[in-house]
Parts: structure tokens; C-alpha cells; sequence
């Protein structure tokens, strides 16, 4: 119900779980977080509240790193377990995904997955695209490209960010039918289904439009179509005062 995304100088971790707090008031069953550090992709999530997943990563710490994604879920597909929480993994455990939203056709590409060799391990909607996006970038070798070319393959609503282990200072996501803006920084950039998990950092939004995705980089922020093509956004100052 709730996504953040980070990449910058500070530790990602720190600055999800604060985003994730931000937009508690959303309401969730559940909750996770995924960074990418020393080459890697390491993530923890757990079902109940956030101070569930922070008890989790006091008993087994995360490595430091300074690109990460985080969710807080309302479970539409499958119970508010730990396993479905997001984020979700490809099988290799080197790209890293959540989802705000229902992938209405997703059994049938769950199927097919299954068929070609994936296994599955939760109940949810979501978990398709984790796999998908590690097949398409296996051809493609980026994940932007690789989101583009997945979200062609989605109906329903969804927002979608996800890390890729291979490109350390990159996130990237995706929109349709459900919001998601993005915080430019000095250095460092957000990306949040709500200007309130970043507006402690930065109050210079972009709003992504429907149908289009956005690569998140320390230096640059890139906004497409699903086709590749450059896309138009709305750039604003957020000017109200989020303190209370
Ligand atoms: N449909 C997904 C799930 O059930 C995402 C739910 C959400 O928007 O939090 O896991």
C-alpha cells in the first residue's frame, strides 16, 4: 500500500523505513525492504507492522548500501504472510521487486513461468513480475528496458520499483492506474507512491503520468513510456507544510 525508493549517499535502509513510516497512515498488513551492497541484493520482510520488520533487521542486519526499495503491503493476493510480503525475488536473488496494485492476469504468466522453470514461492499477484524482469533482463541486460518490456506484459493497476544487483545506483518503476512521484534530491533521488515518505529530504517533485517509467539515478531522472519513447511530466514544488 505503500512504496519508497532510494538512491543517494545516505544509507537506503534508514531512508526507507523512514519513508515507510511516513506513509503508515495508509494502512498495511505487512512490510519489507530490499538494498543493493557490496555487489549484492539483500532483503528482509515480515507480515504485521514495521517495528515487526525493524525487530527482523535488529536480529539479522542488512549490509550498508545506498540504493534500496521498501513497501508496506494490503494484501489483495494470497494471506499477510512473511513469504508474500514483498519485496519479491527472482530465483537467482539478484533483482527485487514491489508492488502496489493487482496484476489482474497473472495466473496465467505465473503458468507459463512455472513451465519454464521458475519456482514460485508465495501466494501473491506480484511475484511474477520479480521472474519475468529477471528473464527479460537476462536478454536485454537493463532494467528499465527489461521494466518496459515486462509492464507490456501486465493488465490490472500497478505501481512497480525494482532493484537490480547488477546496476548498483539504479532504481527503477513503472506506473499504471496508481501514483507515483518522484523526489529530486541534491545527489540523491525518491520515488514514493506519496510526496510524504521524502519531503523530510527534498520538496522537488515529479509526477509520473500513467503508462510510464522512470529510472531513478544519483545525478539524473528519466521518464518513458512503456514503448521507450521520452515522456512528458509534471514537474512542482511541493510547497505544504508536512511537518505535522
Ligand atoms: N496485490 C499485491 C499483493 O497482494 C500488492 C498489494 C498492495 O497493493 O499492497 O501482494
Amino acid at each position: 500500500c505503500g512504496i519508497v525508493g532510494y538512491v543517494g549517499g545516505q544509507s537506503a535502509l534508514d531512508v526507507v523505513l523512514a519513508g515507510l513510516k511516513r506513509l503508515e497512515y495508509r494502512g498495511y498488513d505487512s512490510a519489507g525492504v530490499a538494498v543493493l551492497a557490496d555487489g549484492g541484493l539483500a532483503a528482509a520482510k515480515k507480515a504485521g507492522k514495521l517495528a515487526n520488520l525493524e525487530k527482523e533487521l535488529a536480529d539479522r542486519p542488512l549490509p550498508t548500501g545506498s540504493t534500496g526499495i521498501g513497501h508496506t503491503r494490503w494484501a489483495t493476493h494470497g494471506g499477510p504472510t512473511d513469504a508474500n510480503a514483498h519485496p519479491h525475488l527472482d530465483n537467482a536473488g539478484r533483482v527485487s521487486v514491489v508492488h502496489n496494485g493487482i496484476i489482474e492476469n497473472f495466473a496465467g504468466l505465473r503458468a507459463e513461468l512455472t513451465d519454464r522453470g521458475h519456482e514460485l514461492t508465495s501466494e501473491t499477484d506480484t511475484e511474477v513480475v520479480a521472474h519475468l524482469l529477471a528473464e527479460a533482463y537476462s536478454s536485454c541486460g537493463e532494467l528499465a528496458e527489461a521494466m518496459r518490456q515486462v509492464c507490456r506484459l501486465l493488465e490490472g493497476a500497478f505501481t512497480l520499483v525494482a532493484v537490480h544487483a547488477d546496476e548498483p545506483d539504479l532504481v527503477v518503476g513503472a506506473r499504471r492506474n496508481s501514483p507515483l512521484v518522484v523526489g529530486v534530491g541534491d545527489g540523491e533521488a525518491f520515488l514514493a507512491s506519496d510526496v510524504a515518505a521524502f519531503i523530510a529530504h527534498t520538496r522537488e517533485a515529479i509526477e509520473l503520468g500513467q503508462d510510464q517509467v522512470v529510472e531513478l539515478r544519483r545525478d539524473a531522472v528519466t521518464v518513458t513510456d512503456f514503448d521507450g519513447a521520452p515522456a512528458e511530466v509534471r514537474e512542482y514544488h511541493v510547497d505544504w507544510d508536512a511537518s505535522a
